[in-house]
C-alpha cells in the first residue's frame, strides 16, 4: 500500500493532529481551540482537529487570492493536463482514500471505493473542461456588430461539506471550480477530516499550484468567516437544512453566489402490481446502506393498498442477513454511525415512533454488535404516520419507517406535501402510472423501479424545496443496483 501521510489512523496509539493546509502544506491551528475526531467502529477518539480562527480562515483566503490571477491565465490544455494527472492519482490511490474515509466515518470499505469512484467521474468529467468553457458567438447582432459571451472564474471560490461523503462531495466542488480557473477554500467536516489533507497532497503531487486549492478545518466560526469575507466570491455548501438555508441566506446578503444543498426525506412508494422482492431489496439497499447516513437514503416507504403487508414481511424477512461490524472487515455490510451522539439520537426515534402509536418491527438496539463501537442495528417501524416525529424529521440512520395509504393519490399527495424535495421512486409495473409520478411529483430526482437515483456526473445534482436553496435543478434518473453499496456506473 502506497505511504500515507496521514495514516489509517486505528494504527495509531496517540491523537493525531489535524490541521490546516495553506498555500500548499500543513499550517498547525493557532486558535487553541480544536475538536475530536472518532474511529466510530472502535468508539474511541483519534484525533484532534484544530479549529480555525476568523484569522486562518482569512489567511487560506489570502493564499487562494495570491494564486488566482497566475492559475486563470494557465492554458487549457496545460489545466488539463494537471487534471488528467489528478485523475491518475485518485485512481491509483483510491484504497488509500476509502480507508482513511472507513476510519474516520465508519462506512463499509466497499462503499467508501465507491464513494471515491463517484468523486472520480467528476474529475474525469473535469477532464473535458475546455468543451464545457467555449462561450457563444453571434454575427451580425446589430447592423455590423457582432456578439460574444465568454466563462470567466470567478476568483476565490469556497465549499462546505457534510461529514457523510468527505471525499465524494468536496471533489463535486472543488474539481468543477478549479477547473474553470477559479481558486478554492475547502472547510470539510471537522467529524471526518483527513480525507481533505491527503486529497491536498495529491493535488500539490499532480502539479497543481500551492494556493489553489486550501483546507481549513472547523466549526462555525469558520463557515461565518468563509461567509463573512469580502474576497470569496461564491459558496457552494452541501449539509442539513437549517444550515443550508443560514448558508444561503448569511452569504447572498454579502453579494455572494450561494448555492446550498440540505437534508433530505426520501419517500419510495409501492404500488400493489410492483415485484414484491425486487422493491424490498431496493428498500433494504437504500435504507441501510452507509447505516442510512445518505442525503439519498429511502427513510420512508409509502405502501399503497394491499402491498403493505407483503412489503413488510419480505423487508423483516432480510434484515436478519445484514451483517453489521467495522467497515474495514470484508464481509461486514453496514458499519457503524459516526459518533455516539448521533447514534442515539438515531436510536431515540424507535421509543419515540412507539409512544406514538407505530408498530416496531425490528428494533436495532437488539441487533448491533457488541463493544464501544458507535453501532445500532437495523430498525423498521410500521404504520408510521405523518405526525410522528418518525416521519417528519430527517433521522439519518438506518431506521426505515412504512407508512400505509389506500390509494395511488394519497402516495403521490404526501410526497408533495413533504417539506424536503431531494430523490422520491415509485415501484410498479405500470409504466403509464410510473410515467404520471415522474410527471407530477415534486422532487429534484426520481427513480422509477430505482431506489437511489443519484445522477451520474455530466448531470446536475439537486433536490427541490427545503432540499436546496439557490438554484433549480433538472431531475435525470440513473441506473443503480441492488445492494448496500453507493450507486456505481461500471
Ligand atoms: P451539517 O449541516 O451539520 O454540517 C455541514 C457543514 O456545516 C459542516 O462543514 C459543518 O461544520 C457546518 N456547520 C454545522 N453546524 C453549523 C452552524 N451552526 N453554523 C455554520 N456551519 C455549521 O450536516 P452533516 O451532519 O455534516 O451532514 C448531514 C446532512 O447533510 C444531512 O442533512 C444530509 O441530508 C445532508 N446532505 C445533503 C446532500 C445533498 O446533496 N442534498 C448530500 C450529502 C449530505
Amino acid at each position: 500500500m502506497t505511504e500515507l501521510a496521514t495514516p489509517p489512523v486505528e494504527q495509531e496509539q496517540e491523537l493525531k493532529r489535524i490541521s490546516h493546509w495553506i498555500g500548499g502544506r500543513i499550517v498547525e491551528g493557532e486558535s487553541g481551540r480544536s475538536g475530536p475526531v472518532y474511529n466510530p467502529a472502535l468508539g474511541r477518539q483519534t484525533g484532534a482537529v484544530d479549529f480555525a480562527a476568523v484569522e486562518e480562515v482569512d489567511r487560506a483566503v489570502q493564499a487562494a487570492k495570491a494564486a488566482f490571477a497566475e492559475w486563470r491565465a494557465v492554458s487549457l490544455s496545460k489545466r488539463t493536463g494537471i487534471f488528467f494527472r489528478i485523475r491518475d492519482l485518485v485512481d491509483q490511490r483510491r484504497e488509500d482514500i476509502a480507508r482513511i474515509l472507513t476510519a474516520e466515518h465508519g462506512k463499509v470499505l466497499s462503499d467508501a471505493k465507491g464513494e471515491v469512484a463517484r468523486g472520480l467521474e467528476v474529475i474525469e468529467y473535469c477532464c473535458g473542461i475546455p468543451e464545457l468553457l467555449k462561450g457563444g458567438f453571434s454575427e451580425q447582432a446589430s447592423t455590423g456588430i457582432d456578439v460574444y459571451s465568454i466563462r470567466q472564474p470567478l476568483g476565490v471560490v469556497a465549499g462546505i461539506t457534510p461529514f457523510n461523503f468527505p471525499a465524494m462531495v468536496p471533489m463535486w466542488m472543488w474539481a468543477p471550480a478549479i477547473a474553470c480557473g477559479n481558486t478554492f477554500v475547502l472547510k470539510p467536516s471537522e467529524k471526518d477530516p483527513s480525507a481533505s489533507l491527503y486529497v491536498a497532497e495529491l493535488l500539490q503531487e499532480a502539479g497543481l499550484p500551492d494556493g489553489v486549492f486550501n483546507v481549513v478545518h472547523g466549526d462555525k466560526v469558520a463557515v461565518d468567516a468563509v461567509l463573512e469575507h469580502p474576497d470569496i466570491a461564491a459558496v457552494s455548501f452541501v449539509g442539513s437544512t437549517p444550515i443550508a438555508r443560514y448558508v444561503y441566506e448569511t452569504g447572498t446578503k454579502r453579494g455572494k453566489r450561494v448555492q446550498a444543498l440540505g437534508g433530505a426525506k426520501n419517500h419510495m412508494v409501492v404500488l400493489p402490481d410492483a415485484d414484491i422482492d425486487m422493491a424490498a431489496d431496493a428498500a433494504v439497499s437504500a435504507a441501510y446502506g452507509s447505516a442510512g447516513e445518505r442525503c439519498m437514503a429511502i427513510s420512508q416507504v409509502v405502501a399503497v393498498g394491499d402491498a403493505g403487508d407483503r412489503l413488510v414481511e419480505a423487508i423483516q424477512q432480510r434484515l436478519p442477513k445484514i451483517k453489521v461490524g467495522d467497515g474495514m472487515e470484508p464481509d461486514v455490510e453496514m458499519g457503524p454511525l459516526v459518533t455516539r451522539e448521533h447514534r442515539d439520537r438515531v436510536a431515540s426515534y424507535i421509543d419515540g415512533a412507539r409512544e406514538q402509536g407505530a408498530d416496531v418491527v425490528a428494533d436495532g438496539r437488539e441487533t448491533g454488535p457488541d463493544g464501544d463501537g458507535f453501532f445500532l442495528g437495523v430498525s423498521l417501524l410500521d404504520k408510521v404516520t405523518p405526525e410522528m416525529d418518525a416521519y417528519k424529521d430527517e433521522i439519518f440512520g438506518p431506521v426505515l419507517g412504512v407508512t400505509r395509504v389506500d390509494t395511488y393519490d394519497e402516495a403521490l399527495r404526501l410526497v408533495n406535501e413533504n417539506p424536503y424535495g431531494n430523490g422520491t421512486a415509485i415501484f410498479t409495473r405500470d409504466g403509464g402510472v410510473a410515467r404520471q409520478f415522474q410527471f407530477d411529483v415534486q422532487i429534484g430526482m426520481v427513480g422509477i423501479n430505482v431506489p437511489i437515483p443519484v445522477p451520474v456526473a455530466y448531470y446536475s445534482f439537486g433536490g427541490w424545496k427545503n432540499s436546496l436553496f439557490g438554484a433549480s435543478r433538472w431531475p435525470d434518473p440513473a441506473t443503480s443496483k441492488v445492494d448496500l453499496g453507493f450507486p456505481q456506473t461500471r
